[in-house]
């Protein structure tokens, strides 16, 4: 094993918006396959039409793209296992399934679905609620076990509708390890006979996965908890197609909670608590309805993914802000935690704010650009260069820019008035006139010029300078918020910085 290729994959099924826990078993793969100089593959897995979405396909990859994350093969990039959706692929599947039927591990099937409810009603009992089709049961159903061999030819013959379905064995335990989980068991009688092979020739999810990983030489195969319950019947797949030698080694990573700890973290969590679940807007093209996304709440993908990185991973250290390429060098699967992980939306949001602050202002412009675009107004990058080191500080989330920085492009209509008429003088009115007279003569338009003058001018009217740089600063924004004074004079110009003073002098 050592010396092959390390290959792993991602396997959505495009069925709606991306969760964070599946955007989270993406960087996993993807930080294991770029630790060992492996391959990413994305193979979209749409062999179940009936949950087939529009859109949800362009949607995942767009959100892969968004995050950084980039396979190395995919639909779109090809490969050289393609094609690389399931659905495309849909030929090659049957001959493994009726390889197996001949070997006896597998079946056909010709029961209705009015047979199949049939059978659910009939063996209902206390201590068996929700009867399965499976080593008890399907000697009573119509099958090729429990029918003689001409009948099942016949019916073949005729062209009936059937599946093909696993034969679980009866008391057999089935165990391996789990990269994460440490070593696994299950029982066969748990486990009903899945179908393999559909009515429609299709493949079911549990076929299509063992032999596409097989087929694409995959080599690990990382994927949410709730898989678990489905790897006995991939591992008796692996078996008796003659291929265990090849079988990936697994980890089922643990599950994003809810934040007070008590099962999965759905959509309806985040819509309930206010906080976005998916990565990106997803609308669903039946109802329309629009789900908020990581991304237009206002997430940098780098405070994104490293939030992401660390539900369910640590390295060992305290370190919790880490780079991409960072966590490329650091992650191991090892390390991934068994538990499940309570998510914590201020904690995401206080990684997206230390993301801001660490990041220079080039990498911030055009997103910060966007908030303003999004708000109808076009916004230089000059002046982005100059605001952006001035608000980042200030901002956890992408909008805030626009929240906290307005008025540095939009002059204040309305002032907080109750913060400076209690303590306004005519003194004070005097002061900002005879200062805003001196500006028209500052030599340097600079926070110390602008500084130095207003002391000297604050000295002179025997005020303190402390009690007016709150009507200042009013001026200027309209508010109590914002960064320094003078720094936001600079930014204004002298023709804005004066023309701000004199309307405010009008109201106050
Ligand atoms: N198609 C499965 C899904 O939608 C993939 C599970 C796996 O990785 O095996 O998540």
């Amino acid at each position: 094993m050592s010396s092959t290729k390390v290959r792993v994959r991602f396997a959505p099924s495009p069925t709606g918006g991306l969760h964070l826990g599946g955007v989270r078993t993406v960087l996993y793969n993807y930080l294991f396959a770029r630790h060992h100089g492996g391959d990413f593959v994305l193979r979209i897995e749409d062999t179940d039409q009936s949950r087939f979405v529009p859109g949800a396909e362009d949607y995942i990859m767009d959100c892969l793209k968004w995050c950084g994350l980039i396979p190395d093969e995919s639909p779109l990039r090809g490969g050289p296992f393609a094609p690389y959706r399931q659905s495309e692929r849909k030929e090659s599947y049957r001959q493994y399934a009726e390889q197996l039927v001949i070997q006896g591990y597998a079946y056909y099937a010709f029961d209705t679905t009015e047979e199949l409810e049939h059978m659910r009603e009939k063996f209902k009992s206390d201590p068996n609620p929700s009867p399965q089709y499976d080593a008890k049961l399907r000697n009573h159903m119509r099958n090729s076990i429990s029918l003689p061999a001409e009948e099942v030819k016949k019916l073949l013959d005729a062209g009936t509708p059937h599946v093909i379905r696993i034969r679980m064995p009866e008391n057999e335990e089935i165990h391996f390890d789990d990269m994460v989980r440490g070593h696994v068991s299950f029982a066969t009688n748990s486990v009903d006979d899945k179908v393999l092979l559909k009515a429609d020739g299709m493949p079911t999810y549990h076929l299509a996965v063992v032999v596409d990983d097989y087929l694409m030489k995959i080599t690990h195969a990382f994927r949410g908890e709730e898989w678990l319950p489905s790897a006995p019947v991939h591992l008796l797949l692996w078996k008796y197609l003659g291929w265990e030698n090849s079988m990936p080694q697994w980890a089922h990573l643990p599950l994003i909670l809810k934040p007070d700890g008590h099962g999965k973290l759905s959509k309806r969590d985040g819509d309930r608590l206010g906080f976005p679940v998916f990565a990106m807007n997803w609308t669903d093209p039946k109802t329309g309805e629009l789900t908020e996304g990581f991304r237009e709440k206002g997430f940098l993908p780098e405070a994104f993914i490293n939030m992401l990185a660390v539900l369910g991973w640590n390295d060992g250290s305290e370190q919790e802000l880490f780079s991409l390429d960072e966590l490329v060098e650091k992650f191991s699967i090892g390390r991934v935690h068994k538990g499940g992980a309570k998510f914590d939306y201020e904690k995401a949001k206080w990684f997206n704010h230390e993301w801001i602050k660490k990041s220079d202002t080039e990498r911030l412009l055009p997103d910060v650009k966007k908030v303003f675009r999004d708000k109808g107004i076009d916004i230089s990058n000059d002046t982005l260069e100059k605001i952006i080191p001035l608000l980042k500080e200030r901002c956890t989330l992408l909008p805030e820019f626009f929240e906290q920085g307005s008025f540095f492009v939009i002059r204040p209509e309305t002032y907080d008035l109750p913060a400076v008429q209690p303590k306004w003088s005519e003194q004070k009115k005097t002061f900002f006139i005879q200062w805003i007279e001196s500006l028209k003569d500052l030599q340097e338009w600079n926070f110390a010029s602008l500084e130095t003058s207003f002391k000297e001018k604050a000295a002179n009217s025997e005020i303190k300078p402390g009690e007016l740089l709150l009507p200042l600063r009013i001026m200027l924004v309209g508010g109590k918020f914002g960064p320094a004074a003078f720094d936001i004079a600079v930014v204004l110009g002298r023709d804005e910085t004066i023309g701000r003073i004199k309307a405010a002098l009008e109201v106050f």
